[in-house]
């Protein structure tokens, strides 16, 4: 039984994704590892309600998941990112997962309107990514942020331009105490 710290400071369904590839003591961790890894991510999503629990059960129609294409898909957002490549060029690119299983919308309630991607599996899940990254206005691709402990992998969705960690219970605070150290040691700056 693992215990897989998948995390939901991301800010968005689609930085959440990205963030199931971690820094975890110095070592880079993949925490989609096995298809009930997927499975496990997305229960969190309908959790932490970045996911109805239709669109859940339409990704789940079809279980057969090609981690190597979420992976794939993982990796070219982040380096997306990592590049701080433009928007425009970004859009044509999700798209095109969205034509690879269109979206349907249902009335969902007191929630709205619900996104539903007319096949399940990995194809309807990477629909409902792009279509998440797509939702996204230019100012608000800018503001995704690395996380500032140099020793983390995690992106965020910086809303009030301030936020300097993924989280303060451990990344900042560990960089807090470290500068901390650093003055009462009078360590010189690298
Ligand atoms: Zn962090």
């Amino acid at each position: 039984m693992s215990h897989t710290p998948f995390t939901t400071l991301g800010g968005t369904l689609t930085v959440d994704f990205l963030n199931t590839f971690q820094m975890q003591q110095g070592q880079q961790v993949d925490l989609l590892e096995t298809q009930a890894d997927v499975v496990r991510w997305l229960d969190l999503m309908v959790a932490s309600q970045k996911l109805a629990p239709v669109q859940k059960a339409q990704i789940l129609t079809d279980q057969g998941f090609s981690l190597d294409q979420l992976r794939e898909f993982r990796l070219e957002c982040r380096r997306f990112l990592h590049l701080h490549q433009p928007f425009e060029p970004m859009v044509s690119w999700m798209a095109h997962f969205v034509d690879q299983s269109p979206l349907t919308f249902r009335f969902n309630g007191h929630k709205g309107v619900v996104a539903i991607p007319i096949k399940g599996g990995t194809a309807g899940l990477l629909s409902l990514l792009a279509y998440d990254w797509l939702k996204l206005k230019p100012v608000d691709y800018l503001n995704i942020k690395k996380c500032e402990n140099p020793h983390c992998m995690a992106y965020f969705l910086n809303v009030s331009g301030r936020r300097k960690w993924c989280a303060m219970e451990t990344c900042g605070n560990r960089q807090k105490s470290y500068r901390h150290y650093r003055k009462v040691r009078k360590v010189p700056s690298a």
